[in-house]
């Protein structure tokens, strides 16, 4: 399997190549030259399969230079039962990611019972275990530097701790995360694990990190990585659960079922259209947005308008406060007839701040043929979604989940299976719960008291030379 860029001007790689870069050096994303198909019969083989027989079924279609014997002992080591055990204590955490049944035809899919209750855990523990394997094969080590606003920062150091080879530098602000999420993160007490609160904001954060990829001597010299949303084996990894969700709400080949997806920067919802191009029968794949709609904005008009961090809003469902899709290029490449040159000259636009309309070309008219339907919540519709949820089913969800129950709901057909993905556990948003509820969520437990836990944190100025000082004092070389 050989992946090639979206803008069609990199060479072609193979998995181990492009696992621990970003972007192409075209300035697209990878994508696998072609989809492997599952047809029916296969599908129905791969029914009685287990989390980690069905993991490597898909993978080892994706990742076909590592050895198989190999590939089998990383998704061995990466899902197991403990690992993801983090949920409602009813849950049946043998399956990775258990189907909880709302009511007749409506089911939420647990993806947030791993390490920091969110689903982030479903492919960055997977992630984690990959480059340790790549970087120990190719006598390598990395720096990985990033900026979080919450999941994927904490996502990330939970799945890199205890890593040889790897260090993770984490930039996130000094206000703006949940205490929970704060603790979740600066609580690690692991040698190659480093917390630094910039006194600023996320897009501060960003920028210093931006500003060392842009220093190319230091990246050399360093060996900066990055683990962000674009990182192909993360959005394969997130395709193993569509997979296993499908075989848990149908009994026979050939059954539609619709998914409702919380989304931000189509990551998990890209998975689940690749799923489908696999030949998974997904019927709808129904995009689900907070108040920052660009997406939902694309899928009803045809106009994709990104906009700029000062038009981002802040919202209760902060980890969809986006202001572009990054892996949105993804689904407009197959859009567009894999033409690689088109994507390229659509992003040069995206990349000037200016916005592209698909409906002139025709290419609008042809969306629904891959299934996407979308639409947006506010704050006032998460509040009542999760009272509803809560007095309905007796099931407390998050404020990112309720965005797609609610936008789900909407678009949901008798007949038709519907399965809201879950992306954090309530417990991660307290706030918003108790808003909603009146009543605190429960943690997991060993999580009771995580905000007393001892914390490992560098308080730094928003200053990337700074930053950089201490990344080079703190490296390996
Ligand atoms: C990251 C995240 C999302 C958005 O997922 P994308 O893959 O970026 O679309 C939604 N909900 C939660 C809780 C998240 O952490």
């Amino acid at each position: 399997m050989k992946y090639l860029s979206t803008r069609g001007q990199a060479p072609k790689q193979s998995f181990l190549q492009i696992l621990l870069g970003g972007l192409a050096p075209d300035g697209g994303l990878y994508l696998p030259e072609r989809y492997p198909q599952f047809i029916a019969a296969e599908l129905e083989f791969m029914r009685g399969m287990d989390y980690r027989q069905l993991a490597f079924t898909l993978l080892s279609r994706f990742a076909d230079d590592i050895e198989p014997d190999d590939l089998k002992a990383l998704i061995d080591k990466t899902y197991t039962t403990e690992a993801y055990s983090h949920g409602r204590p009813d849950s049946d955490f043998s399956q990775i990611t258990p189907l909880r049944h709302l009511e007749d035809g409506l089911y939420l899919l647990e993806l947030s019972n791993g390490p920091t209750l969110a689903f982030k855990d479903m492919a960055m523990q997977l992630l984690g275990n990959l480059f340790e394997y790549a970087l120990d094969q190719a006598g390598r080590d990395i720096n990985i530097l990033g900026a979080t606003s919450g999941d994927t920062g904490s996502a990330a150091e939970y799945a890199m701790r205890g890593k040889h080879n790897v260090r993770v530098f984490m930039l996130s602000p000094e206000h703006g995360m949940t205490r929970f999420q704060q603790a979740q993160m600066y609580s690690l007490q692991d040698a190659n694990i480093f917390n630094i609160a910039i006194r600023g904001v996320f897009d501060e954060c960003q920028d210093i990190v931006k500003a060392v990829s842009n220093d190319l001597e230091f990246k050399a010299k360093y060996r900066i990585g990055a683990v962000n949303s674009i990182n192909w084996a993360r959005v394969a990894a997130q395709v193993i659960y569509y997979f296993k969700a499908w075989f848990a709400v149908t009994t026979s080949e050939g059954q539609p079922v619709d998914f409702a997806v919380p989304s931000g920067n189509f990551g998990n919802v890209c998975a689940g259209h690749i799923a489908r191009m696999m030949g998974l029968p997904i019927r709808k794949l129904i995009v689900a947005t907070n108040e920052n709609d660009v997406l939902d904005e694309f899928f009803r008009t045809g106009v994709y308008r990104p906009r700029s961090s000062a038009e981002t809003l802040h919202t209760s469902s902060p980890s969809m406060d986006i202001s572009k899709a990054s892996n949105f290029e993804r689904f407009i490449f197959d859009l567009v007839g894999c033409d690689g040159g088109r994507v390229a000259e659509l992003w040069r636009a995206v990349d000037r701040g200016e916005s592209f309309d698909l409906n002139a070309s025709g290419l609008f008219a042809k969306v629904v043929e891959f299934g996407f339907v979308s639409g947006s919540s506010s704050h006032a519709d998460r509040v009542s979604t999760i009272r509803m949820a809560w007095e309905k089913y007796a099931t407390m969800i998050d404020t990112h989940t309720a965005d797609g129950l609610k936008v789900g709901l909407e678009h949901r057909e008798a007949g038709v299976p519907l399965v809201c993905l879950e992306t954090a556990l309530p417990a991660k948003f307290e706030d918003s719960l108790v808003e909603a509820l009146g009543r605190k969520p429960e943690r997991p437990a060993g999580l009771e008291n995580i905000e007393a836990l001892p914390q490992r944190v560098e308080m730094m100025d928003a200053d990337a030379v700074a930053v950089m000082a201490f990344v080079a004092a703190h490296a390996n070389d």
